[in-house]
């Protein structure tokens, strides 16, 4: 409900006696955990770096972190997390994973300390019925997961999950379990894809990292095809990636850093918004291209 919407509701209610001076009851209101239906993202993670550095893609994430509703809490579907069966994770404090190498010790050094969320565990094991997903208390947060949502809310509190990528499953299961999450976009809870959807660390130009938005030809490609599906929603060519010839297959080595995408494109409902950001290439052969369904 926007503002103005609830100061006419309270208007017509002002003729009961004792009633709240209305902006303190709208400064309550606004505390609560939302209710409205919250945007679904896909956020590309890129370098673990990106926890800590100063850049454009994480203005960018931060911008989208104040541009939708605050969460009651956070589901996110991290590349970096595959298991045999789907998993999700429910200790009340989860630790920070520091899943790669070679990195200075300043991003080793980086906690995350958002609480859990066993209500939420709970609750998406509730969802699903096309499988059962188990309750896991040895994982935490990888960096696929607190690399961004650090940038997006710094205070960590906002409690944060994970839900694991089944990795004997292919791309349409995994679209189709999205779906069955769809009721938590009601409950104030905001999910999050991330991966990237052009990641070829084989083929990266080291030389190039730092050069703007440089990408091959066949990533350019594979790059362009996927975000016009992504806009016009064909969710049928992008489940069907394996299908979409060689720019695709450079783009897609192994399948883990693209099928977050496909969590968030089966949370969109029909006709719904579709924005882009973050849409640049990085090193020739990785896309930062970030998406949000819904919230305007
Ligand atoms: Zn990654």
């Amino acid at each position: 409900m926007n503002r103005k919407k609830f100061m006419g509701t309270l208007a017509a209610l002002s003729f009961i006696p004792g009633i709240m001076k209305l902006n303190e009851l709208w400064r309550l209101t606004e505390n609560m955990p939302a209710t409205e239906k919250m945007p679904v993202l896909f956020l590309g993670h890129g370098s673990p770096m990106n926890a800590i550095e100063e850049n454009e893609f994480v203005a960018g994430f931060r911008k989208v972190g104040q541009a939708v509703p605050r969460p009651r809490a956070i589901l996110c579907i991290s590349a970096h997390w595959e298991t045999a069966g789907t998993r999700v994770t429910a200790m009340q404090n989860p630790r920070t994973i520091h899943d790669f190498g070679g990195f200075p010790q300043e991003l080793f050094a980086v906690q995350y300390p958002a609480p859990g969320s066993p209500e939420l565990a709970g609750e998406v094991q509730q969802l699903v019925s096309s499988t059962t997903v188990a309750a896991d208390d040895k994982w935490g947060l990888d960096h696929g997961a607190w690399s961004v949502i650090r940038q997006m809310y710094p205070a960590a509190d906002i409690p944060v999950i994970q839900m694991s990528l089944n990795r004997n499953q292919g791309p349409q299961y995994h679209y189709e379990l999205a779906r069955e999450l769809t009721a938590l976009r009601s409950k104030g809870v905001l999910i999050i894809g991330s991966g990237n959807m052009v990641h070829n660390l084989r083929l990266v130009a080291w030389d190039k990292l730092r050069a703007d938005n440089y990408a091959f030809d066949w990533a350019v490609e594979a790059s362009e095809r996927m975000k016009t599906a992504i806009l016009q929603g064909d969710h049928k060519t992008l489940i069907d990636y394996t299908g979409q010839g060689a720019s695709f297959r450079l783009a897609i080595p192994t399948p883990e850093h693209y099928l977050p995408l496909l969590y968030t494109l089966g949370l969109a409902e029909a006709g719904e918004g579709v924005q882009l950001f973050n849409d640049k290439a990085v090193g020739g052969s990785l896309t930062m291209t970030s998406v949000m369904v819904g919230g305007g």
